[in-house]
């Protein structure tokens, strides 16, 4: 991937397994935002391929990956302010799986407080799963940044999606925060068994909780493999070298 002089990405690959929450990490500039945009089909490299459970999508825009199982969250939470928890699970299980309602129909606020049998089976487990019972009926205008930032993984859940592409979840987060919403989406990974793709500044949490961990330095794959290996490379001591924040 070029940005006109400029080679953000390299000679990268990547690979995320079904049930395997898989950490990509790397200084600033590294190059995580721009392979998690290519991934997602926002992006268009001048090489490379993408498949998603064994199909080539590299073609396919992002709208049409997400169709094809492929969720995103995004860094900022954009929630709908005025709606509850409850209702934009909903809102997000409607988007992918609604199809023999009418248009108009579905995406009132009404509607929404009218789930069907099968919605509301699907967005009470996520409540349940994500441990959101207590704000379930709150509007999300008054949440904190971490319960806002599980909401956001909710309703990339609610659309039953095979692959998650996580873009720096934990950001924002107090220590304690981060912790709980990386076991509950370690948990959610484990027992929907999708494969889940963290981009994370957050090193330390990245290596406790993700099978696998890639690093990218200057637009390189320098590392890849399990967390012990990954904490005892050189190349990515040496990537983080300076850098205060990362304790290894
Ligand atoms: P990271 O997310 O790891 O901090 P990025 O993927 O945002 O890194 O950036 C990788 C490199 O690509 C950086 O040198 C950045 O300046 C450059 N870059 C990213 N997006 C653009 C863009 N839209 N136009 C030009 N350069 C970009
Ligand atoms: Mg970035």
């Amino acid at each position: 991937m070029r940005f006109g002089g400029i080679v953000a990405l390299s000679d990268v690959s990547i690979e995320v397994e079904a049930g395997a929450m898989v950490g990509l990490v790397g200084p600033n500039g590294a190059g995580k935002s721009t392979l998690f945009a290519v991934l997602s089909g926002l992006l268009r490299p001048k090489a490379g391929r993408t498949s998603l459970g064994g199909d080539d999508v590299t073609r396919l825009s992002a709208q049409r990956r997400a169709q094809r199982g492929l969720a995103r969250t995004f860094q900022q939470p954009e929630l709908f302010l005025g709606l509850t928890v409850r209702e934009h699970l909903v809102l997000a299980y409607r988007s992918r799986h609604a199809r023999s309602r009418l248009w108009s129909d579905m995406f009132t606020v009404g509607s929404l407080r009218r789930p069907d049998k099968a919605e509301a089976e699907r967005v009470e487990g996520l409540i349940e799963l994500l441990s959101l019972g207590p704000v379930a009926d709150t509007v999300v205008d008054v949440l904190s940044l971490g319960t806002s930032r599980l909401v956001e993984v909710g309703r990339a859940l609610a659309t039953s999606p095979s692959v998650m592409l996580l873009d720096e979840p934990l950001s924002g987060l107090d220590a304690h925060e981060a912790a709980s919403l990386a076991h509950a989406l370690r948990r959610t990974v484990e027992q929907e068994h999708i494969s889940a793709l963290l981009v994370e500044h957050d090193v330390p949490t990245v290596l406790e909780h993700c099978s696998k961990v890639y690093v990218l330095d200057f637009g390189r794959m320098i590392a890849s493999g399990d967390p012990g290996s990954i904490r005892s490379n050189p190349d990515v001591r040496a990537a983080y070298l300076g850098d205060e924040d990362v304790a290894m």
